[in-house]
């Protein structure tokens, strides 16, 4: 059986005001953030966490966040530079549908699809002031359908090809890949543990936590369903960071992300 080995997918990055990403306590100023997708390639199968988001959707629906993705920081574009295909995905997991963590997905469509169960009707159906995050619903013809937004939708993507198996609670995508159920952020977000042969667990907070600082002061970003749910999913990371000796990697970190390995270099 071959090692387990985690490859990040830089996606490039955006822009928020430190408003947005420190809720009620700032400062404010433009604050420029990345993205990037989790590749774990494993002995089941190769599982892709997350898709980054797509900068032609970034600059008609939210041009203020200021995108900059080169064509290797699309997903095929970094798959590519890793001698792989979209083809070459077996599953696709979404922590959560803002356009940040899915704008990829509609690059994937031979892969099996897997989120929370409440995820897809909040994609579907999402509050008022949830809108812009859940605005790319190219990622699912039931969303694109709902929201009257099927002009997104490539026309590879169908109602059978983009069906997500709907999970609930912690789950084990893979022997050793563990996915922590951490609502607040969003109804259904997930964070995501992997266990290595060789060096300590990370642990992924995705959007639990954006940065080392918001895991600290316990600050989440602005962009939640529930707070208090939130800070309790932070207390969790914490918490199972703890318990299992795993290095914490954030979402939207730059001072974190720049002594990531990306590109061709991985984690094993
Ligand atoms: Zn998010």
């Amino acid at each position: 059986m071959s090692d387990t080995k985690v490859y990040l997918l830089d996606g490039g990055s955006l822009v928020l005001d430190g408003f947005h990403v420190f809720w009620n306590k700032g400062p404010g100023g433009e604050i420029r953030f990345p993205v990037y997708s989790i590749l774990v390639e494993h002995a089941e199968g190769r599982f892709l966490i997350d898709t980054g988001y797509d900068y032609d959707h970034v600059m008609k629906v939210l041009p203020f966040e200021k995108p900059i993705q080169s064509e290797d920081q699309t997903i095929p574009g970094a798959l590519k530079k890793i001698g792989l295909e979209p083809k070459d995905i077996d599953v696709v997991f979404n922590s959560h549908f803002h356009f940040d963590h899915c704008g990829g997905n509609k690059h994937l469509p031979d892969a099996k699809k897997i989120c929370h169960k409440s995820e897809v009707p909040q994609a579907c159906n999402p509050q008022p002031f949830e809108k812009l995050g859940y605005s790319d619903v190219s990622f699912s013809a039931e969303a694109a359908e709902a929201r009257g937004m099927t002009d997104q939708l490539l026309p590879g993507t169908t109602a059978q090809n983009s069906t997500f198996e709907g999970i609930e609670g912690d789950v084990e995508l893979a022997k050793g890949v563990k996915l922590y159920f951490t609502p607040g952020h969003s109804i259904g977000h997930y964070s995501l543990m992997v266990n290595f042969a060789n060096r300590r667990p990370i642990l992924f907070t995705i959007d639990a936590a954006y940065t080392r600082q918001s895991l600290e002061t316990l600050c989440q970003a602005s962009f939640h369903i529930d707070p208090v749910a939130g800070v309790q999913s932070m207390q969790r990371v914490k918490q199972l960071a703890a318990d299992h000796d795993a290095e914490l990697f954030y979402s939207h970190d730059m001072e974190s992300f720049e002594t990531y390995r990306t590109g061709t270099l991985f984690y094993e």
